[in-house]
């Protein structure tokens, strides 16, 4: 269709335009989602030395290797007892025992430590009930980590388990891509923006603080610009304010009524434009174009269209600034419930509710999908993909769901 950019093509576009933004040195616990923007080297073993994996007798295996151990135990020497954190003094020989705890460091002449409950002490002698394997229960020197090597790749994400990581080799501090920073501005004569006095006639700025929930949830830093009205001046002084950002996002404005200057303030400042239609549903008129170097979206003011929108395209862009290398929600085969039809034209995106019916994964929308009715992503916890050609699905197609919600049958 003339003037109407795909979604895909739209994407190519957007992520061509958005690269990596730089680095930064954070604390480890500020690190949590963010890019490592270097590979971390373990600097020492880990475990740094041979230690007991059991509250036990560290033995030599020499010692406890016969048959019969439950019918006639061998019997061991107590010489002394090792605490993790401490160092045995003494060496184990022939027809001795070191009582040793879990993560102890393997005391000199052992080779093998025997659990608590395979063993029975009296005093300072102790009857070992089981011929264990040579080496058993001990987690040698080096096991989890060797001095050297990569442990975590440049390009990692952190996670919970990344942290652990860290913290075992030393780091309280690595290096990160930047957050990117997202300058959101919401325009239009109707808005009052959130706790303002306002008139009947009024109806509240909502899509700033979704538009900047979604930044924050894709890792990004949301400043918030507020509303510019419907008049070239006032959207000229708050874009100029947003570029100090990376991104700049605005609502509204961008179809072609009276009222949307989005197009002629662009122009003025120089934009460079890519598209300004997109063809998907909901969010038809959609804005994209570098001014100044930074990435400036146009979105749809109707709050549905602005967040579907956000998700196609800025989250991809925000991930990929932020150094990550997918910039994808995860997208699973869902068996679709309801008869769906439409023209074989735009790419349309339901919200819908994903769940497990029998170990399939089944989808159904959330009811009425007007791109003013925001009831709609507030129940979906998915989106439903509709590709272009399609005309129309009936229960039992099978369709492609892009997850939007870790919470997924609880709905
Ligand atoms: P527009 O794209 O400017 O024509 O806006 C389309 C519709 O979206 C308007 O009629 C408003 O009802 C709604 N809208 C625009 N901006 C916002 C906003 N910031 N918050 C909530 N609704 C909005
Ligand atoms: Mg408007």
């Amino acid at each position: 269709m003339e003037g109407l950019t795909f979604l895909q093509d739209a994407q190519k576009t957007v992520l061509a335009a958005a690269q990596p933004l730089g680095i930064e040195k954070v604390g480890l616990l500020d690190a949590l989602g963010r890019v490592l923007a270097e590979d971390i080297i373990a600097p020492r073993d880990n475990p740094p030395w041979d230690n007991s994996a059991m509250d036990g007798f560290a033995v030599r295996w020499e010692d406890i290797k016969q048959e019969h151990a439950i019918t006639k135990p061998v019997e061991l020497k107590i010489i002394e007892e090792v605490q993790a954190g401490k160092v045995a003094t003494k060496t184990v020989g022939p027809g001795q025992a070191i009582r040793i705890m879990t993560g102890a460091a393997v005391p000199k002449g052992v080779d093998t430590v025997v659990k608590v409950e395979e063993t029975e002490a009296t005093g300072d002698t102790v009857r070992i009930f089981k011929a264990v394997e040579r080496g058993a229960n001990i987690r040698p020197q080096g096991e989890d980590v060797k001095k050297g090597d990569c442990i975590i790749a440049k390009e990692t994400q952190i996670r919970p388990a990344e942290a652990g990581m860290l913290a075992i080799l030393g780091k309280s501090f690595v290096f990160v891509h930047q957050r990117p920073r997202v300058a959101i501005l919401s325009t239009g004569d109707e808005l009052a923006d959130l706790d303002e006095r306002f008139d009947e006639d009024k109806i509240i700025n909502s899509n700033s603080y979704g538009i900047a929930a979604a930044v924050q949830e894709a890792g990004g830093i949301p400043i918030l610009l507020g509303i510019a009205r419907d008049q070239p001046a006032s959207l000229m002084e708050k874009i100029k304010q947003g570029l100090t950002a990376d991104i700049l996002v605005l609502s509204g404005g961008v179809s072609m009524g009276d009222y949307d200057f989005t197009k002629a303030v662009f122009k003025d400042l120089g934009a460079e434009m890519h598209f300004w239609k997109l063809a998907i549903r909901p969010g038809q008129p959609l804005a994209f174009g570098k001014i100044l170097g930074k990435l400036a979206f146009g979105l749809p003011g109707n709050p549905v269209s602005s967040m579907v929108t956000f998700e196609q395209l800025v989250r991809p862009a925000m991930l990929k600034m932020g150094g990550h290398r997918g910039y994808g929600r995860p997208v699973v085969r869902a068996v679709f419930q309801e008869k769906f039809s439409k023209r074989p034209d735009r790419r349309h995106f339901l919200r819908g509710i994903l769940s497990r019916e029998n170990d399939v994964l089944a989808v159904r929308t959330t009811g009425d999908q007007g791109s003013g009715i925001l009831t709609s992503m507030v129940k979906a916890n998915c989106l439903i993909d509709v590709p272009e050609e399609v005309e129309r699905l009936n229960p039992g197609d099978t369709v492609n769901v892009q997850v939007l919600s870790e919470q997924l049958w609880d709905r």
